[in-house]
């Protein structure tokens, strides 16, 4: 199978007033096939959002390129998306902002039921009472008002409006970072199957690599705009390489999900406007040796971006 999501090379920037540009995406390569989970995980601030965005023609790029079956992805303006990226879909954060408190819950699902009919789907019969029953709702939710339903209710709803549009691809940044601990399993196993179950690829971002490694076939680690290592995701959860990633592993999370990072691994993340030169994890980096401030470590064929696993000759 051909990928579905074929990111090369990517680099977005920010420009701000006074300051240096920032590149949040510092040239980024990423691949999703239909029916395939793949799990991008990385602190907060590393770029994972920007990639989303991205990914879904919601912000320009400096270089690089992105392609959706074939087709590249470029936006067209301020909050202005190609029709035909609508089935690229997109799951938010926040379910209580991403919803309108001011219309039923049913009107917001048959919108998403119209996205797709104008893109010339065939939607006979397709009604958003089917489509909550499918997220584990009742159907009689499609009368209520989002602010009737608890975070993780609201999710399912964001969901079934996400699906009601036929996507092809799923990008859902940290989808269940905002609910609670008992729903996030639910809900993030509960896209799983649905992505897979229609057919369409799912980029699942989250800073939380132990629910990850449930629901992704593939996990992608991000780290101050760049991937550090990506393989399969019992591979990489069984044997991590880049230091980095066995950071995350060794890391137990925070009720809060705020803090991710063990204790033994020191400092902040960096401003990624002024990124550490050589490898940019070389400050944190409990095995960095000669070089790793000056030499720049590539993502190598076997998915490892880290100077301790030089490429084969
Ligand atoms: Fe650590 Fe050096 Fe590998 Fe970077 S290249 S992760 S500093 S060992
Ligand atoms: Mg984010």
């Amino acid at each position: 199978r051909g990928a579905l999501l074929s990111v090369d090379d990517l680099v977005v920037q920010y420009r701000r007033p006074g300051a240096p540009p920032t590149r949040a995406v510092a040239g980024v390569s990423l691949e999703v096939r239909a029916g395939e989970v793949v799990g991008l995980v990385g602190e907060s601030g590393c770029g994972k959002s920007t990639l989303a965005r991205a990914v879904c023609g919601l912000t320009p790029s400096e270089e690089g390129s992105i392609s959706f079956d074939g087709t590249p992805v470029r936006p067209l303006g301020v909050r202005r998306r190609d029709p035909a990226l609508t089935s690229i879909q997109m799951v938010f954060q926040d379910p209580y902002g991403s919803l309108n408190p001011r219309r039923r819950v049913g009107a917001q699902i048959a919108d998403g039921i119209r996205t797709a009919a104008g893109r010339g789907e065939d939607v006979d019969g397709a009604t958003p009472e089917d489509l909550l029953t499918r997220v584990g709702l009742p159907a009689d939710a499609a009368t209520r008002y989002a602010q009737e339903f608890s975070g993780g209710q609201r999710q399912r709803i964001a969901i079934a409006r996400a699906l009601a549009a036929r996507p092809r691809l799923l990008v859902a940044d940290e989808p269940i970072s905002a609910l609670d601990a008992s729903a996030q399993l639910h809900v993030a196993r509960l896209m799983r199957s649905l992505a897979v179950e229609s057919g369409a690829g799912l980029l699942f971002i989250s800073h939380d690599l132990s629910v990850v490694r449930l629901i992704a076939d593939r996990i992608a680690v991000m780290y101050l705009g760049q991937i550090v290592e990506t393989g399969i995701t019992a591979e990489v959860w069984d044997n991590p390489r880049h230091p980095y990633t066995q950071a995350l592993l060794a890391a137990i999370p925070q009720p809060d999900g705020a803090g991710l990072l063990p204790a033994e691994l020191p400092g902040d993340i960096p401003d990624p406007a002024a990124p550490p030169s050589g490898c940019r994890f070389h400050p944190r980096c409990p095995r960095a040796f000669d070089g790793c401030d000056r030499e720049v470590p590539l993502l190598s064929d076997d998915g490892v971006a880290c100077r301790l696993y030089p490429a084969a000759a």
